[in-house]
């Protein structure tokens, strides 16, 4: 069938919404699935100018929302009507999905970032010629199918169009802390960049109880953002001689149990190591192409602390984003105070706006008809 998506032809060019791509045949484990939103991720403007190449032309976009339309012979948890949000994908069979950790599953480039179906036909097509797909998914569209694995059921009553980024973004933030770093209530953490993943740890901060959430950014009203979803101190690190003595100063001279940094700016990411207390942790989560320079002896040994790399929150997205859902009934997760909504024809602005830092979350909205119940 004939579909409308958002293509990018050629490494840094602008996203073309064309409306004469072929979606290909639904599979047996596959959903056919009516967008009605997607939110628009920093990985998505990386594999745009190129840092992490699939291939071009290209259908990025893998933070969508929407309503299963059809399902394929042998689905078995879905039914049309559905809503869904749409993850990455763990193929269930392999070492490390089997331990349940399908973020490290074995297939996991294979399966999110080769550009094509699992059994490497075109997951799309123009004029006959291949476009490449991002995350078996391709969020950027009017109808994609996915498999089955790649879609999180998600309850009716709440917004669709607020959901998608749930599937990566947010879930990257919020399980880092959650499912990685496991701070125990009354221990404390510091989280660099108040981006959507960097809000996202900082209220899972809150979530697990620690009474030290100190955000630092560069600026002002996303600090004040921070506040109002769960940090207890934020630091402008532009208006701070040092960083890593504030940190220390907010937390009895100690430093922070557990660190996060979600800019991959060197100096940060070195900055959250050096904010630790003894037996401290940071995750580094950042998509980027920087390094850090680290002494094993003194930065790690001597005080016992650790870094840790994570890939998307260490999450199973079918169990994480239902418990996120719960969590925003509950007012503890405002993820939605990150969200601006912009129409489907704007992807060029609202993608400008996130790289820029004016909207923290540009989400688009596909389909203008959708009314939340
Ligand atoms: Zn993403
Ligand atoms: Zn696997």
């Amino acid at each position: 069938m004939k579909i409308k998506a958002a293509v990018v032809n050629e490494k840094g060019a602008p996203f073309e919404i064309k409306d004469d791509v072929e979606l290909s045949e639904l599979q047996p484990d596959d959903l056919q699935v009516h967008m009605v939103a997607s939110g628009i991720c920093h990985s998505d403007e990386a594999l745009k100018k190129g840092d992490a190449v699939i291939g071009y032309p290209i259908i990025l976009g893998h933070e969508g929302s929407g309503i299963v339309e059809k399902v394929g012979s042998e689905v078995k948890n879905f039914k049309p009507g559905d809503h869904v949000v749409l993850s990455f994908y763990g193929c269930g069979s392999c070492v490390n999905c089997l331990k349940g950790v399908p973020t490290q599953c074995l297939n996991y480039a294979a399966n999110n970032l080769s550009g094509v179906r699992p059994d490497g036909s075109a997951h799309f097509t123009e004029n006959g010629k291949q476009v490449a797909d991002m995350f078996d998914q391709s969020s950027f569209t009017t109808t994609t199918v996915v498999r089955e694995r790649n879609a999180v059921k998600v309850p009716k009553d709440i917004d669709l169009r607020k959901l998608g980024p749930l599937g990566c973004g947010y879930v990257t933030g919020s399980g880092t802390v959650l499912n990685t770093l496991k701070p125990k209530p009354g221990q404390t953490i510091a989280v660099f960049g108040t981006g959507a993943v960097g809000l996202a740890a900082m209220m899972a901060g809150r979530i697990s109880g620690c009474t030290k959430v100190i955000g630092i950014d560069i600026v002002d009203s996303r600090l004040d953002l921070a506040k109002e979803l769960g940090a207890t101190d934020v630091i402008n690190s532009k208006n701070v001689d040092d960083v890593v003595a504030k940190v220390k100063e907010l937390t009895n001279g100690l430093g922070v149990d557990f660190a996060v940094d979600s800019t991959g700016i060197t100096s940060v990411m070195e900055d959250s190591i050096k904010v630790l207390a003894q037996g401290g942790t940071t995750a580094t989560i950042a998509v980027t192409p920087n390094h850090i320079d680290l002494d094993t002896w003194n930065d790690l040994c001597v005080d016992d602390r650790k870094i840790v790399g994570v890939n998307m929150g260490d999450s199973i997205p079918q169990i994480d984003i239902p418990r996120l859902i719960e969590f925003y009934k509950m007012g503890m997760f405002d993820f939605d105070k990150t969200e601006k909504f912009y129409k489907f024809e704007d992807i060029n602005q609202a993608n400008e706006d996130s790289k820029s830092g004016k909207t923290i979350k540009p989400v688009l909205i596909i389909d203008d008809s959708y009314q939340p119940e």
